[in-house]
């Protein structure tokens, strides 16, 4: 197996996504040579609190909170200042990597972004745990507004191919996707910037995918398995071809394209790679502990301890 992982081009990257699965540890092993160098050990968790939820404009085909769906979950304005200060002190207590902060929708008025950079002050003030918000499309002000703030990171992420996106989505283009984070990069935000597998998608979309997250130089590359959701666009999808090998592929791509990033295994994980930690944190230094925004996940006290199990170290400040 001869690659040049530091200049992978997409025609091997292709192969190794195809790449038989009895050649899968001599690839985990270079993976987690370049893993070890730029984390260590370490893997980061973090907490997802879902602020506002549901009821989104958009018709994002896999997304329970989508303007089509008809996902059995809750659906609010936004939850109260209260609540997301009870999760700031949680996973400050903790001593947790970040703090992630989800809002369904496409744009926000300039009174809820107020509302919410009034919110981050307050967190801000009780401790410093960096803070990721997943929040839309944002106006130059209203990102000038959040970063001022303190939100240190923003997630948007890619989802898929260019040339598929239009199969998942029909109310914005992927154009406007990547306008919106030059934005906040041009603002000075970190980029948190991933995708879903399993949408459909060929394996050509995904190594397209990845490549364009890779000239997009995100801070962080969330990588999400396909939960087919009761209720959503997507609920018959079949995604029989997640094996625990292929998603572990996947990820070393990811880590392979954007060496020095968290790589995040996200959704999808506790599903897909379930008895595959130990190779999964050759490849990945991030997860997520206690679920996503509308799908339940393990809890925080079986992610450290599956960690510890699987011979990496949980990040504890
Ligand atoms: S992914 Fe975001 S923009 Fe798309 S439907 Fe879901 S909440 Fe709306």
């Amino acid at each position: 197996m001869q690659f040049d992982l530091e200049n992978l081009s997409r025609e091997d990257a292709l192969v190794i996504l195809n790449l038989p699965n009895t050649h899968l540890p001599e690839l985990l092993s270079s993976v987690y040579e370049i893993r070890k160098k730029h984390k260590g050990n370490v893997v980061n968790v973090q907490l997802l609190t879902n602020a506002k939820s549901g009821n989104c404009t958009q018709n994002c085909a896999y997304c329970a909170q989508s303007h089509d769906s008809e996902a059995d979950i809750d659906r609010y304005e936004s939850i109260s200042r209260e609540q997301l200060l009870k999760d700031g002190a949680a996973i400050s207590q903790q001593k947790l990597a970040r703090h992630c902060i989800g809002f369904s929708g496409m744009s926000f008025s300039d009174g809820e972004i107020t509302r919410f950079a009034d919110d981050v002050r307050a967190l801000k003030k009780e401790n410093d745990t960096p803070i990721c918000c997943s929040i839309g499309f944002l106006t130059k002000e209203q990102a000038q507004q959040l970063k001022d703030a303190g939100v240190d990171r923003i997630n948007h992420n890619l989802n898929t191919s260019r040339n598929f996106y239009p199969q998942i989505c029909s109310t914005h283009t992927y154009e406007e996707r990547i306008a919106n984070i030059k934005m906040l990069q041009s603002i000075g935000f970190e980029i948190c910037c991933g995708g879903i597998i399993g949408l459909g998608e060929t394996k050509e979309d995904v190594v397209d995918m990845l490549f364009e997250i890779k000239a997009i130089r995100p801070q962080a590359v969330p990588i999400n398995f396909l939960i087919p959701v009761k209720g959503t666009a997507l609920e018959q999808m079949d995604t029989s071809h997640l094996t625990p090998e292929f998603c572990l592929k996947a990820l070393c791509l990811a880590r392979i394209v954007r060496p020095e990033a968290d790589i995040r295994a996200a959704a999808g994980r506790e599903l897909y790679l379930k008895g595959r930690e130990k190779e999964m944190f050759c490849v990945v230094d991030s997860i997520f502990a206690s679920g996503y925004l509308t799908e339940a996940g393990q809890s925080l006290r079986d992610t450290m301890e599956m960690i510890r199990e699987a011979g990496f170290s949980p990040c504890v400040e």
